[in-house]
């Protein structure tokens, strides 16, 4: 049995979790924010019992009440986001790998099953949260709202990477409120994408999400500085930017 008197969560002492996650049970939406709060605020930062509630999590979501399931995998998404990597000894990812398991296995069902682009990727960055796959599991946010923020390798300057389904191209002006000057992007050959990346691309496309596996296919591909000209890969501006 977890001694809850022991573990910590973001307020302090982490007693009252076990009956926090009975509420959260009950009433998922409603008690969301006040959950995150204490496990996971920012969806930034976990604490011991954070993960302590993987186990719980696991059990909600595996009841599988409708309405319920995205909810939890949400939360349980977040929390594994902020676990140490699977290098680290003691990784919560190691500690917790039964309950993450099946927390994997749900978010891979729902993910297949989910039409909605935001709900989507937020499943899917959950996926490589329960995998341990870092940065990515919290950037690909951009690909849904259409643009990230990165700076210039060579000159520094802030720009703008819009990737959207008729117009993808970079500036470095705010392109909502004005005209800009914008730079075309170069989204990678389908055939050129490994790894991560194409596991990516394959997954939005045989899940019918086409306008995101055409977003993938920037986010992996290259831009130039419109201020300097200088070519960078996009991917990897982006990574630094969350770093
Ligand atoms: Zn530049």
């Amino acid at each position: 049995m977890t001694d809850w008197s022991t573990l910590t969560d973001a307020c302090g002492s982490a007693e009252h979790v076990p009956a926090l996650l009975d509420r959260f049970e009950a009433d998922p939406s409603g008690v969301w924010s006040e959950l995150m709060d204490h496990l996971c605020p920012q969806l930034d930062l976990a604490f011991t019992a954070s993960f302590a509630a993987l186990p719980r999590l696991a059990e909600i979501a595996t009841a599988g009440r409708p309405g319920t399931l995205g909810w939890v995998l949400l939360a349980a998404g977040a929390i594994a986001s902020c676990s140490p990597g699977l290098s680290d000894p003691g990784s919560p990812l190691t500690v917790f790998s039964a309950p993450i398991a099946v927390l994997h296995d749900l978010t891979d069902r729902r993910l297949s099953q989910t039409a909605g682009a935001e709900e989507y990727v937020n499943l899917l960055q959950a996926l490589l949260s329960f995998e341990g796959v870092e940065i990515w599991d919290r950037s690909l946010d951009g690909l849904q709202s259409g643009e990230y923020e990165v700076d210039c390798p060579y000159c520094g300057v802030n720009i703008f990477v819009v990737i959207g389904q008729d117009d993808s191209f970079c500036c470095t002006d705010d392109y909502a409120l004005q005209d800009v000057l914008k730079s075309p992007l170069q989204p990678a050959r389908t055939q050129q994408l490994e790894g991560l990346p194409r596991r990516l691309f394959s997954r939005a496309l045989a899940d019918g999400q086409e306008g995101l596996a055409h977003g993938v296919r920037y986010l992996f591909g290259r831009a130039a500085c419109p201020d300097c000209g200088t070519d960078f890969s996009v991917a990897e501006r982006v990574a630094g930017w969350i770093l």
